[in-house]
C-alpha cells in the first residue's frame, strides 16, 4: 500500500528513467578527477548557476560546511539566521570542525535577516573580536522565497563591509520559480551557493557547491578531509544530471499542489493555515494542542505520513499527485469532523 508522505521533499523515489541513466553512467575515480559523469554534473551546475566551478558533495550539509570552511578561517565569524539550516540543523559543524564562530540573528517573517540587525552585529576590526567574514542566507527559507530587492540590498551591505556571501540554496529552484526569474537572478548576488539534488529535484543523493575556481579548489581539499571524496560517484551524478535537466520545470506542479492543499485545509474548522501564504512547496498549519497529539496517528491509519508538533509542515513533491492532495484534504476533514462529534 502506497503512503502519501508529506514529511519532506527528501522522501522521493528515483523514477525508472532516473535509475536507467544511473545504471548506464560512465564512471571513473572522482578523487582523481576522472569520473566523466561527475565532471559533467559539476560543469552543468556551474553553468546553470552562472558560477565558474562546482563541486559534487554527498549531502547539503557537507556542501554548506565546505563553503563555510572555505570562506572562513579559525577565529572568523559568519552571520546566519537562528533557524537557518547551516546553524541549527547541521550539528554545529562549522564551529566543531572549523573553529568558525556563528553569529546567529533572528529571522524575519519573510525569511530574511533584517539588514540593520546584520549591520549591528558586524564586528569592528579589533583584536577583541572574531573577524566577521561571511553573511549566510537561505532561499527558500521555510518555503519562502527571499525578495530579489532584498538580495541586492544584502549584497550591497556585504560589499561595504567586505563580507562574502553564501547562499544555502537547497531549494533555490523553488525560489526562482516563485519569483518567476532565471535562477541566476538569485545566484549572482552570492560568492557561493549550495544546491540540493535530493529535495524537490528527486535525485536519491547529492548536492553541489558552486563558486569561483579558487573557492572550489579549497573546498575540494576540505571535502577530501571530511571523507566526502567518492570514487565511482558518476552513478550518483547521473541522477543529478537527470534531475537538473528534467525536474526543475515540474516544480511548478509541487507549488500548485501546495496551494491547493493550503486552500483546502483553510476551509476546515480547527486548522489554522499560516497566514504568510504558501509560496512554494510547503504548507504550515496549526491546530489545538489536543488535536496535534492525535493527528499524525490518525493520518498514518489513512496511509498519510506527517510530522506531529505544534506547527506542522506539509511538503509537496514529485511523488504527490493532485489526486493525493484531495485524499489528504478529505482525511483532515474527517479527522476534524470526528473531533466535533465526540
Ligand atoms: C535539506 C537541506 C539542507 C541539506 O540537507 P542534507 O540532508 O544534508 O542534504 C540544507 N539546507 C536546507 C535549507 C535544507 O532544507
Amino acid at each position: 500500500m502506497k503512503y502519501i508522505d508529506l514529511r519532506s521533499d527528501t522522501v522521493t523515489q528515483p523514477s525508472p528513467a532516473m535509475r536507467q541513466v544511473m545504471a548506464s553512467a560512465a564512471v571513473g575515480d572522482d578523487v582523481y578527477g576522472e569520473d566523466p559523469t561527475v565532471n559533467r554534473l559539476e560543469l552543468l551546475a556551474a553553468e546553470i548557476l552562472g558560477m565558474e566551478d562546482a563541486l559534487f558533495a554527498p549531502s547539503g550539509t557537507q556542501a554548506n560546511l565546505l563553503a563555510l570552511l572555505s570562506h572562513c578561517e579559525r577565529g572568523d565569524e559568519y552571520i546566519v539566521g537562528q533557524l537557518a539550516h547551516t546553524y541549527k540543523y547541521e550539528g554545529g559543524g562549522a564551529a566543531v570542525l572549523g573553529s568558525i564562530q556563528p553569529q546567529p540573528i533572528n529571522l524575519e517573517d519573510d525569511g530574511t535577516l533584517d539588514l540593520d540587525n546584520v549591520s549591528r552585529v558586524i564586528k569592528p576590526d579589533n583584536f577583541h573580536f572574531a573577524r566577521t567574514r561571511l553573511l549566510c542566507l537561505e532561499n527558500t527559507q521555510a518555503g519562502k522565497a527571499l525578495p530579489l530587492e532584498y538580495l541586492h540590498e544584502a549584497s550591497v551591505l556585504a560589499q561595504a563591509h567586505q563580507l562574502n556571501m553564501h547562499l544555502d540554496g537547497a531549494r533555490i529552484f523553488n525560489a526562482a520559480l516563485h519569483c518567476n526569474v532565471p535562477v541566476q537572478e538569485i545566484s549572482r548576488h552570492f560568492d557561493s551557493v549550495s544546491i540540493c539534488l535530493s529535495k524537490g529535484l528527486g535525485a536519491p543523493v547529492g548536492s553541489l557547491l558552486c563558486a569561483n575556481k579558487d573557492l572550489i579548489r579549497r573546498a575540494r581539499r576540505w571535502r577530501k578531509m571530511l571523507g566526502g571524496g567518492m570514487r565511482q560517484a558518476g552513478i550518483l551524478a547521473a541522477a543529478g544530471i537527470y534531475a537538473l535537466n528534467q525536474n526543475i520545470s515540474r516544480l511548478v506542479d509541487d507549488h500548485a499542489n501546495a496551494t491547493l492543499l493550503a486552500d483546502g485545509l483553510a476551509k476546515i474548522n480547527g486548522i489554522e493555515v499560516q497566514s504568510n501564504g504558501t509560496q512554494t512547496n510547503m504548507v504550515f498549519i496549526e491546530m489545538s494542542h489536543e488535536d496535534a497529539q492525535h493527528i499524525a496517528k490518525f493520518m498514518a491509519k489513512h496511509h498519510i505520513l506527517i510530522e506531529g508538533g505544534k506547527t506542522i509542515r506539509l511538503v509537496t513533491h514529485m511523488d504527490i499527485s493532485e489526486n493525493d492532495i484531495h485524499t489528504v484534504t478529505e482525511a483532515f476533514r474527517q479527522f476534524f469532523q470526528k473531533q466535533v462529534g465526540q
